[in-house]
């Protein structure tokens, strides 16, 4: 659920109309909502409520907004990081260094150093070599760092390829059947402290079998682990469940999802820890867009809206589907293909669309787009950086400033030799 709906026939973001956001910040804008946060990562925790030690790290790079992070780490969460950059989010957002989780297959060894000074919590190791460099970074610095082996199940998430990453293909992880061996060696390397295992087998997952398998195989893995002699005190699960992107989508709810771990993770004595992204940040977040003219086409209608592929990826990344609707909706209705202004015919939302009527000026939303959404967002044909606003009852403020292209522009220079 979220706190996006019509108030006297207007969308509005709580008790906010969007029109008055689009009115005073323009369009494209994002807007978040932050009961909609708050509830989700509340829901999430409460799902897991019935395991007895749990961690939860926040994918950072779903919405690695400041303000967002800040609500994250009030709510109690930590973060799963990617970069150094993501690492100096969550620290400025004030989550806790121990709180913190390094995941990825190309830390570089200025990131693993970086995140060995700020005394990040776990790093989870995604193949021995970079088991190797990192213990020799942390005896070079005198530190110790804390990690987990993070291990490709060979499941299929049964999910979309480009967000797949439990495959033997795919290449996150060390193989399965490889991963006993390069444990040990790792855990008897100096500077590094092996305290368990990692597995995250895909995003937008909407079944919960693969996963179910997966941790299945990865508790196996712990037992023999702990049969050879070694500590696994923590079990990270990854994240990945989907979240519903088209009215009347039916996925597992996260009580489902912390059944199922239950079920599984039953006698493994360990502290579980968890990744969630889109479950989180998906439903929290609209894309603000105004319609800039209706084309008339040979089929369908164009609908060109001013939120382009370069504010909202995910369609022409992956196929991606946004609800879209209108902010003031005239109870008409229109078959249309919406598309942005860039050009790439891959700058579409939808084709053959049934959608609310729009006309030339007035506003729409694509929905759900709070995960994965403005964090792709880039500047391709020198349009803006898309800005980012928060919601909290009737108080708004924007949490990301527009990037304008001459602020963009500034940044570049013509060498003296071509002048
Ligand atoms: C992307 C990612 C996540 C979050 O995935 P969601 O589908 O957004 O929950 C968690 N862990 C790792 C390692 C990831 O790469």
């Amino acid at each position: 659920m979220d706190h996006f709906g019509l108030v006297d026939g207007e969308l509005h973001a709580e008790q906010v109309p969007l029109a008055a956001i689009a009115r005073e910040v323009g369009t494209p804008v994002y807007v978040y909502s932050r009961a909609t946060l708050s509830r989700h990562a509340q829901v999430f925790r409460e799902a897991l409520s019935a395991l007895p030690r749990v961690h939860i790290a926040f994918a950072v790079k779903s919405n690695p907004n400041l303000a967002v992070l800040r609500l994250l780490a009030n709510e109690g969460y930590g973060a799963d990081v990617v970069s150094e950059g993501e690492m100096n989010r969550a620290l400025a957002a004030g989550m806790k260094a121990q709180d913190i989780v390094f995941s990825g297959v190309g830390k570089t060894r200025a990131e693993l150093a970086a995140a060995l000074r700020a005394g990040i919590g776990q790093f989870n190791l995604e193949s021995e070599e970079e088991g190797v460099e990192l213990s020799a970074i942390a005896q070079s610095l005198d530190a110790r760092a804390t990690c987990t082996l993070r291990v490709n199940p060979d499941v299929d998430a049964r999910t979309h390829a480009k967000i797949s990453t439990g495959k033997a293909e795919n290449k996150f992880g060390v193989a399965y059947d490889r991963a006993a061996g390069i444990y040990a060696r790792l855990a008897g390397l100096p500077g590094l402290e092996m305290r368990g295992l990692a597995v995250h087998i895909g995003s937008q997952i909407s079944d919960l079998e693969p996963s179910r398998q997966a941790f299945v195989r990865m508790g196996a893995l712990m037992e023999e682990l702990r049969a050879g002699g070694h500590t696994v005190s923590h079990m990270d699960l990854g994240g990945g469940l989907g979240v519903p992107y088209k009215a009347g989508d039916a996925l597992p709810t996260p009580a489902d999802y912390g059944r199922m771990v239950a079920e599984v993770a039953r006698d493994w004595d360990v502290t579980l820890m968890f990744e969630p992204g889109r479950v989180i940040t998906g439903n929290s977040g609209v894309l603000v867009t105004e319609v800039v003219r209706v084309k008339q086409g040979t089929g369908n209608p164009w609908v060109v809206v001013d939120a382009a592929m370069n504010d909202l990826a995910r369609p022409a990344m992956y196929d991606a589907w946004h609800d879209f609707a209108a902010v003031k909706p005239t109870g008409e209705a229109m078959t249309a293909n919406i598309v942005g202004p860039i050009c790439e015919s891959s700058d579409t939302f939808a084709m053959a669309r049934e959608i609310d009527a729009v006309k030339a000026g007035e506003l729409a939303v694509f929905r759900t787009a709070g995960a994965y959404g403005a964090t792709m967002a880039n500047t391709y044909n020198s349009r803006a950086l898309v800005p980012e606003v928060m919601v909290d009852g009737e108080k708004w403020a924007i949490v990301a400033n527009r990037i304008e292209p001459a602020a963009i522009l500034a940044a570049e220079q013509v060498p003296d030799w071509l002048r």
